[in-house]
């Protein structure tokens, strides 16, 4: 009837409304590196788009923001296409949404609610993801995520980060190994790069993932040799010529006995409530950490079941983002908006 046609003109117009605002900001987030508004304020309106996609399917298109990754970088950079693709990851905000992912999970593979899955727990790093090609244990690449398809090839930036390994120690690794993981700038380095921007002048960078972003896409390397970065893995990608140990968290310690830092909270646990409780105390300990987090990724711990699980368009199944309470990154940006 009338009514309800209008009220479905309502939800398109607000769809493609949330689709310009969306890239609009999508640009200036992972292009630009110049964000005009809080991650809350993106979250909300990404959450608003997902709503609406779920109780009109119909609208969903394969160009909506809630179907794709980050956003197609600038050609300043030599473009990489990922063999593998570089998904992103879904996100909850409380207990209830986490609750639902953990029995989606076992609906899906067809296990009882009383058993109990075991998840890797780690922090989520606010960087940028990054993704490091070795051939026979040599440092070959280094690529930015891009739009999880197409990244930059950032790899003289990346040969300049000190925990980035140019060469892979001791024995035992696939002759073709890609490693990723997140590129972040801890709190110390950050607050020391904009004291010294402020007393020369120059514009201050918004928050730490801003800075790693724009530090680690510098045209000359030795700019970027001079920002604090760091380097954590959490993730393989194309394994060839050799195999990894069959779950996440082996394969993380795997990549620490090869050279690479992994984080130092990451924990194993068994079932969801052991996942809330490792949430609840990273929390608690999140502003005496040494770099920024913006939640806790829980993934299935082991590949068997993650192959089973797959993935959908741009997040796998298997893995979920617990995200903090925002308030304090709004704060930050505003802080920094009324210095300039
Ligand atoms: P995401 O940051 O929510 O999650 C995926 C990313 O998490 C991965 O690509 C990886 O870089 C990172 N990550 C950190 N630790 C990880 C770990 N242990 N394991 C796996 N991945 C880990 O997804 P996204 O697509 O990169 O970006 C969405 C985020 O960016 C949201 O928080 C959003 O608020 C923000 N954003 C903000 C704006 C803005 O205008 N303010 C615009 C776009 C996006």
């Amino acid at each position: 009837d009338a009514n309800e046609a209008s009220s479905m003109m309502d939800v398109s117009k607000r769809v493609s409304e949330l689709h310009h605002l969306l890239h609009k900001y999508n640009h200036q987030y992972y292009v630009l590196d110049d964000p005009s508004v809080p991650d809350s304020e993106y979250d909300a309106l990404f959450q608003e788009l997902k709503s609406l996609e779920a109780e009109h399917p119909e609208f969903i298109t394969p160009d909506s923001p809630t179907q794709r990754v980050g956003d197609k970088p600038l050609s300043a950079f030599e473009t990489v296409t990922h063999e593998l693709p570089m998904l992103s990851l879904d996100n909850v905000f409380d207990e209830s949404e986490f609750r639902a992912f953990d029995q989606r999970i076992k609906k899906m593979l067809g296990i009882t609610d009383s058993e109990i899955i075991e998840y890797a727990c780690e922090p989520k790093l606010d960087g940028i993801a990054v993704s490091l090609l070795y051939e026979n244990g040599l440092l070959v690449r280094g690529a930015t995520r891009g739009d999880g398809t197409q990244g930059e090839d950032i790899t003289l930036n990346v040969r300049t980060i000190p925990s980035i390994p140019l060469k892979l120690e001791g024995e035992g690794y696939p002759q073709r190994l890609e490693v990723r993981g997140e590129v972040y700038m801890p709190k110390k380095g950050f607050n020391r790069l904009n004291e010294i921007a402020k007393a020369a002048g120059e514009k201050t960078f918004v928050n730490p993932r801003n800075a790693a972003a724009g530090s680690l896409r510098q045209l000359d390397p030795k700019l970027t040799a001079k920002r604090p970065l760091e380097f954590c893995c959490y993730s393989a990608g194309v394994v060839e010529g050799g195999s990894l140990p069959e779950s996440h968290y082996a394969v993380l310690n795997q990549f620490k006995a090869w050279g690479f830092l992994t984080n130092k909270e990451m924990a194993c646990v068994q079932g969801i409530d052991e996942c809330l409780a490792y949430y609840q105390n990273l929390h608690a300990k999140r502003d005496d950490l040494a770099y920024e987090i913006d939640g806790i990724v829980f993934k299935v711990n082991r590949f068997d079941l993650q192959k089973r699980l797959g993935f959908v368009s741009r997040a796998p199944r298997w893995a979920v983002a617990h995200k903090f309470p925002a308030q304090e990154k709004i704060t930050v940006l505003q802080d920094v908006e009324f210095q300039v």
